[in-house]
């Protein structure tokens, strides 16, 4: 194996195992939570690491650099979530490869969404991002929709052809109410997600958790986590 395969393969491992000692603790099996990569600012040639040690779901958060590399790892069978703030004008091209977009957090981009995925032939499997620390009305700094705007933004995918609504994704808030409390703002996120199953049964996606906080969204629940650092180091850069 190369240096860079070897530390991957021993970060997937110190990883899985604090996944799979999470569900321990929280009484849950292991299938319930499936690990996502996410391999922003690192280049394709880790992806292709990364899948040949097992892993399936890789994420990205910006569509200039996801592009590329999602075309370069074509021939893999991998899933690829998109998880950073989306512009409409970026919607065409992530369409193109993105199986889930994460970071669904306005109509204009729910319709936007729509025409490109029905343009494109794909379905495009959608998580309702949301802000917790966000007013009604507003919108997060990080983005995501306030609480109060999930059903109608839920409906609104539900409806949009060629869109599959499948669930909710947060990121936890660093100020507000819920800043220092990602137990409490991941159960939250729970409560939301019941609510949002109550009318949506398939939308049971629950994405929360990242390197510093994957314990406590599986001990409330989450269906995905999202590793970056954890896995790949800490990231060159901003991202
Ligand atoms: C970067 C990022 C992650 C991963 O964060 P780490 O702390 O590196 O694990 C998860 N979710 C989103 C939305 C991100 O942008």
């Amino acid at each position: 194996m190369t240096d860079r395969k070897t530390e991957l393969a021993r970060n997937l491992t110190a990883v899985e195992e604090r996944i799979a000692t999470a569900c321990a603790a929280a009484g849950r099996k292991r299938e319930e939570v499936t690990l996502i990569v996410v391999t922003k600012t690192y280049p394709a040639d880790d992806v292709r690491l990364l899948h040949e040690l097992g892993v399936r779901h890789v994420a990205e958060n910006r569509d200039q650099d996801a592009a590329p590399k999602a075309a370069a790892c074509s021939d893999l069978d991998l899933t690829w979530h998109f998880v950073g703030q989306l512009q409409t004008n970026k919607v065409r091209s992530v369409a193109g490869y993105a199986d889930v977009v994460q970071s669904v957090d306005r109509l204009k981009l729910v319709n936007s969404l729509s025409a490109a995925a029905v343009r494109t032939g794909r379905e495009l499997g959608c998580l309702i991002q949301v802000a917790l620390d966000a007013e009604s009305g507003h919108r997060g700094a990080r983005g995501g929709v306030a609480p109060d705007g999930i059903e109608q933004l839920a409906a609104a995918v539900a409806d949009a052809p060629a869109l599959r609504l499948d669930g909710l994704m947060t990121v936890a808030p660093l100020a507000g109410p819920y800043a220092g409390r990602q137990r409490a703002a991941f159960e939250r996120l729970m409560e939301f997600s019941s609510r949002l199953r109550s009318g949506h049964p398939a939308a049971n996606m629950v994405s929360a958790g990242m390197s510093a906080d994957l314990e406590d969204a599986v001990a409330a629940g989450a269906t995905h986590v999202r590793i970056g650092t954890a896995v790949l180091g800490v990231r060159p850069r901003l991202g």
